[in-house]
C-alpha cells in the first residue's frame, strides 16, 4: 500500500525558500524542489491560517467548512459575545476520517483547531494547545505516557509557553526576535522528534505534520528577511537573529530530509504551506473607519475587553471583531435589537464599499484598499453563517487594526511580515514527475491529491481536483483518478467532534489569547 507523507509549512512561501535552496542552507529542499514537482498554491480567499487548514484537510471551502478565524462572535441582539473556534465548528469530514473509513490509518501531527480531538485509528497530536492540556487533547491520550517516558520530550517546550508568549506581545516587546526564533527551533524540534519516534515505531499510511515556525519566524523578522528591507549593516542582534534564522531553516531541512529517508522510496512527499508571505505595509484602522461613518461607538473610560475590542453595543452597528477577521459585520435591526433597518442594509453596506475603495496611503495617494470580498459570494454556503458582510483585501495583504487612532490609514514606522496569497507546493517521490512545473493549485486541491495518492477515490463533493500534473503518465495510467461518493457535510453539528466534547476552559482561552495577541491577530 503507497505511503503519503504531507508536510505542511505554515507560511511557507517561495520567496524565502528559494533562495535558501540555492544558497546551500537548504539542500534537501532543493533536491526535493528539482528533482520533483513544484508549483504556486493559493492560499483560501481569506488567507488565515484556521480557514485554509480546515480547507486543506477537507477539499472544501471556508463558506463549506465554517471555520472562519481563530474567535467567533456571535451576536445575541444585545451585544457581541465571543468564543474560540474549534474542531466542533468544522462541519466536512477530514481527510484523516475519510481515509480511515478506507482503512487507512493516519497521523497528524501539530494542526490547528483538532481540538476536542476526534478519535482516528492511528495519532491526533494537536497544535496550538497549552501544554497543560495535551494529555487530555491528544489521541490516544496513553501516547501522552510513551512520549513522557522519552528523555527528549518537554510538553513546555512543545507547546507555546504562556509567559514567554507575554513577553513577545509586540506592544511590550521584552523578547528580542533571537530568542523568539531560538524558542521556534527548540520547538521544531520537539514535533520533529514525536514525527520521527512515531514513524519508527508504529508508522501509518498517511502521516501528516505541521511545522509552523516558518509563520512565527516571518511573522517577527520579516524586514530581516526580505533583501528589500535587510538592513545593509545589522547590529549584534539583528547578526545573531540572522544566524537563528538560517538555522531554523536548515534545521528544518534536516528534519525533512530525515523524516521522507524514513517514509521509504516508495513513498511520495506532499510540501504545502496555509498561505505565503510577504511585507506588511500599512496600518488601516477599520473601527476607526466605522467610527467615522457614525456606525461604530466606543465605550467611554473601559479598558478594552479581552479581545481587544471597547465597543458601545447598544450604539454600534457595524464593527470588526479581529484584526485577523479582516472583516465588517454589520448589525440589522430587528425585535427592538440595535442595528440598521433591514431595507437599508444594502444601502449602507453600498456606501461602506465606497468609502473604503476610497481609503489612501497619506504618502503616495494609492488607494490601500485591493478587493473586497462579500459574504454571499465568497462564503457561500451554511458554514459562511458567521462569516464577515465585507471582508477586505489590502493592498499588502494585512490585517487590519481594530484600535481608535487619529489616523484611519498610515505606514507602519517597521515592516512586518503577513500572509500573502501565494503559498507553496513541492511533491517528490515514487511516481511524481522529476522537473516539472504544476500550475497554481487551489487549497481545495490539496485533499484530492493527498487522498489520490492514498489510492483512494475523490469524494464527489469535494470541490477541487487532484493535482495531476504532479504526477507522472506511468504512473496515473496504473492508479487513475478515482471519483467517489460523497465526503460527510453536516447539516447541523459539526462532523469531526465527539458527544462528550467540553468548551475551552478560561485558562485555555486566555493561553490562546496571548498568542493571537502576540502575532498581530487581535489587539
Ligand atoms: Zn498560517
Amino acid at each position: 500500500m503507497p505511503t503519503t507523507l504531507m508536510i505542511a509549512l505554515d507560511g511557507a512561501t517561495h520567496t524565502i525558500l528559494d533562495p535558501l535552496m540555492d544558497d546551500g542552507t537548504m539542500p534537501f529542499f532543493k533536491q526535493l524542489r528539482d528533482g520533483g514537482a513544484r508549483g504556486v498554491l493559493k492560499s483560501t480567499d481569506h488567507p488565515l491560517t484556521p480557514p485554509a487548514f480546515t480547507t486543506m484537510i477537507t477539499g472544501r471551502s471556508p463558506g463549506r467548512h465554517g471555520l472562519l478565524d481563530f474567535i467567533k462572535g456571535e451576536d445575541d441582539g444585545e451585544q457581541v459575545f465571543f468564543t474560540l473556534y474549534d474542531a466542533r465548528d468544522n462541519r466536512c469530514e477530514t481527510i484523516w476520517a475519510i481515509a480511515n473509513r478506507l482503512n487507512r490509518k493516519v497521523m497528524a501531527l501539530n494542526f490547528v483547531m483538532s481540538t476536542p480531538v476526534a478519535p482516528v485509528c492511528g495519532y491526533i497530536v494537536p497544535g496550538m494547545t497549552h501544554w497543560k492540556h495535551l494529555r487530555r487533547h491528544m489521541h490516544p491520550p496513553e501516547f501522552f505516557e510513551k512520549l513522557k517516558a522519552q528523555p527528549w520530550f518537554d510538553p513546555k517546550v512543545m507547546c507555546w509557553d504562556f509567559d514567554h508568549m507575554e513577553k513577545a506581545i509586540s506592544a511590550k516587546p521584552e523578547m528580542a526576535p533571537s530568542e523568539w526564533v531560538r524558542d521556534h527551533i527548540a520547538r521544531e524540534r520537539q514535533w520533529f522528534q514525536v514525527m520521527r519516534f512515531l514513524m519508527k515505531k508504529d508508522p501509518a499510511d498517511l502521516m501528516a505534520i505541521v511545522f509552523d515556525g516558518v509563520d512565527k519566524v516571518q511573522h517577527v523578522c520579516w524586514d530581516l528577511m526580505d533583501p528589500a528591507t535587510r538592513p545593509a549593516h545589522p547590529d549584534a542582534e539583528q547578526q545573531e537573529t540572522l544566524a537563528l534564522i538560517r538555522q531554523y531553516f536548515s534545521e528544518l531541512d534536516g528534519f525533512v530530509r530525515e523524516l521522507v529517508e524514513l517514509a521509504g522510496p516508495r513513498a511520495q512527499t506532499f510540501i504545502v504551506s496555509d498561505h505565503g508571505f510577504g511585507p506588511f505595509i500599512y496600518t488601516v484602522r477599520l473601527n476607526q473607519f466605522l467610527h467615522e461613518q457614525g456606525l461604530l461607538f466606543w465605550k467611554d473610560g473601559e479598558a478594552a475587553d479581552a479581545e481587544g475590542l471597547n465597543l458601545d453595543w447598544s450604539r454600534t452597528v457595524a464593527y470588526c471583531p479581529t484584526q485577523s477577521s479582516n472583516g465588517i459585520f454589520i448589525r440589522v435591526a430587528g425585535n427592538g435589537r440595535p442595528g440598521i433597518a433591514p431595507e437599508r442594509y444594502d444601502e449602507v453596506r453600498n456606501g461602506l464599499i465606497a468609502k473604503l475603495r476610497e481609503l489612501r496611503d497619506p504618502e503616495n495617494g494609492q488607494p490601500v484598499v485591493k478587493d473586497i470580498l462579500l459574504k454571499e459570494k465568497h462564503f457561500a454556503g451554511p458554514g459562511g453563517r458567521l462569516a464577515p458582510d465585507l471582508t477586505l483585501v489590502l493592498v499588502d495583504h494585512g490585517f487590519v487594526n481594530t484600535s481608535p487612532g487619529a489616523r484611519i490609514v498610515e505606514r507602519k514606522p517597521q515592516v512586518k511580515g503577513t500572509h500573502y496569497p501565494d503559498g507553496v507546493f513541492l511533491a517528490h517521490g515514487a511516481g511524481i514527475r522529476k522537473g516539472a512545473n504544476v500550475p497554481t493549485l487551489a487549497m481545495v486541491d490539496v485533499a484530492p491529491t493527498i487522498l489520490h495518492s492514498l489510492g483512494l477515490p475523490i469524494p464527489s463533493n469535494f470541490e477541487g481536483r487532484a493535482a495531476v500534473e504532479a504526477f507522472e503518465a506511468e504512473w496515473l495510467a496504473e492508479n487513475p483518478i478515482e471519483k467517489g461518493p460523497p465526503a460527510r457535510e453536516e447539516t447541523d453539528s459539526p462532523a469531526t467532534a465527539p458527544a462528550a466534547a467540553e468548551a475551552a476552559s478560561e485558562d485555555a482561552k486566555k493561553e490562546v489569547y496571548e498568542q493571537l495577541r502576540a502575532l498581530g491577530y487581535i489587539e
